[in-house]
C-alpha cells in the first residue's frame, strides 16, 4: 500500500522549481511514475508532495529537424520515440534502445527524462545518450543549464541535479556524419527486465567508434580507451582488443540479476559482437548509396 501523499500540477517552469523548493526533501518530481509509484510501494522512497511536471510547455514532444540538434521533451514517453520516424531512420540506436525498456504498457508511461533521473546503472536509454553525446537541458533555481550527459551520472541513483532543479529537454547534436548503431541488451529474460549487462555502439562514417556500456559500473559508462583501438584499425584483431579493455574498464557488482565474473565476461562478448554489427551496419549503408 502506498503511504499518502499530496499531488500537484506544475503549470510551468518557474512553478515547478517553487513548487520543488517549497517542497524540499518531502517533494518528488513525477512524470510516467513506472519507477517512482514502485520505490513508493516498496518504501524505498517516502516523498509527501509529487510535482507533477507533464504539463510544462515544452516538456513532453520532439523538435527534429534536419539540420538541426534533436531535442527531446524530458516527460515524452518512451513510445514517442519509438514510433518517431525521424528518430528511427536518423537515431536508429535510441529508437532500439528506448523499444528495449519494459513492456509496451511501461513504454507508454515511462519517459526519457524519468529513465535518466532516476539514475540506475542499468537505465536503457544511458549509453545511447553517451555515445551520441547528448546535452541535458535543466531549469532550476538558477534558471537553465546544459549538462553533458558523461557529467550527469554520479553514483546509483544519483544525478548532479540540484535541489529543485528539473530536466526539461534532452538534446542530441546534430548529424554532420553518416553513422549506424547498434544496441545489445541481455537480461534474464527477454523482456520486462533490466539490464545484466548493456551495450550501446555507434559506429561513424568518420572512422569514430563509439562504446558505452550499462548495468556494468556505478553509473553508464562510455569506455574511451576501448574506442580509441579502433581509431586506426578496425580488423578483428583491433575489435577483440578493444572488446577486452571493454571488459577491464568494467567494475559491475554481483547482485539477484547476475555476478560480477559472467557481467565481465558477457561486456567482451557483447561488446565485440556490437562493434562488428556496427561495422557492418555502417558498410551496408555505403553499399545503399
Ligand atoms: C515493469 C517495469 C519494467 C521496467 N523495465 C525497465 C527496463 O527494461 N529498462 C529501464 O531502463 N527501466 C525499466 N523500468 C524503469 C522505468 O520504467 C524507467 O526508468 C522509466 O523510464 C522511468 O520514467 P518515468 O517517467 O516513469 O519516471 P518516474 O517514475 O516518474 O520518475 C523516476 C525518477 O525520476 C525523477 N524524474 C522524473 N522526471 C524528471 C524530470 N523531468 N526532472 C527531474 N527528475 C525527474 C522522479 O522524481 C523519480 O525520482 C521498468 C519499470 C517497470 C515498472
Amino acid at each position: 500500500m502506498l503511504l499518502p501523499f499530496d499531488y500537484v500540477r506544475a503549470r510551468t517552469k518557474e512553478d515547478a522549481v517553487n513548487l520543488a523548493i517549497e517542497a524540499g526533501p518531502n517533494g518528488s518530481f513525477l512524470a510516467g511514475g513506472t519507477d517512482l509509484f514502485v520505490r513508493m510501494y516498496d518504501r524505498q522512497h517516502k516523498p509527501k508532495i509529487l510535482i507533477d511536471v507533464k504539463e510544462i510547455e515544452g516538456i513532453e514532444g520532439i523538435e527534429c529537424q534536419n539540420g538541426e540538434d534533436l531535442s527531446i521533451g524530458a516527460a515524452s514517453p518512451l513510445n514517442m520515440l519509438v514510433r518517431n520516424k525521424f528518430i528511427r531512420s536518423e537515431y536508429g540506436l535510441l529508437a532500439q534502445a528506448a523499444h528495449s525498456v519494459g513492456s509496451l504498457q511501461v513504454r507508454n508511461r515511462a519517459s526519457i527524462g524519468g529513465n535518466i533521473c532516476n539514475a540506475s546503472p542499468a537505465a536503457d536509454t544511458a549509453p545511447t545518450l553517451l555515445v551520441y553525446e547528448a546535452e541535458i537541458e535543466t531549469w532550476g533555481p538558477k534558471n537553465s543549464r546544459l549538462i553533458s550527459i558523461g557529467e550527469f551520472f554520479t553514483g546509483p541513483g544519483k544525478t548532479v541535479l540540484e535541489q529543485g532543479e528539473f530536466v526539461h529537454k534532452i538534446r542530441i547534436p546534430k548529424k554532420d556524419t553518416e553513422s549506424y548503431g547498434v544496441y545489445l541488451k541481455l537480461g534474464r529474460t527477454n523482456s520486462v527486465d533490466l539490464s545484466i549487462v548493456s551495450v550501446a555502439c555507434l559506429a561513424l562514417a568518420s572512422g569514430e567508434v563509439r562504446i558505452a556500456l550499462g548495468a556494468v559500473a556505478s553509473t553508464p559508462i562510455r569506455v574511451r580507451k576501448a574506442e580509441s583501438v579502433l581509431l586506426n584499425s578496425k580488423d578483428e584483431e583491433a575489435i577483440a582488443r578493444a572488446a577486452s579493455l571493454a571488459r577491464e574498464m568494467a567494475v559491475p557488482i554481483t547482485d539477484i540479476r547476475a555476478g560480477e565474473e559472467y557481467r565481465l565476461e558477457m561486456t567482451e562478448v557483447m561488446t565485440g559482437n556490437a562493434i562488428r554489427q556496427a561495422l557492418a551496419g555502417l558498410a551496408a549503408i555505403g553499399e545503399v548509396k
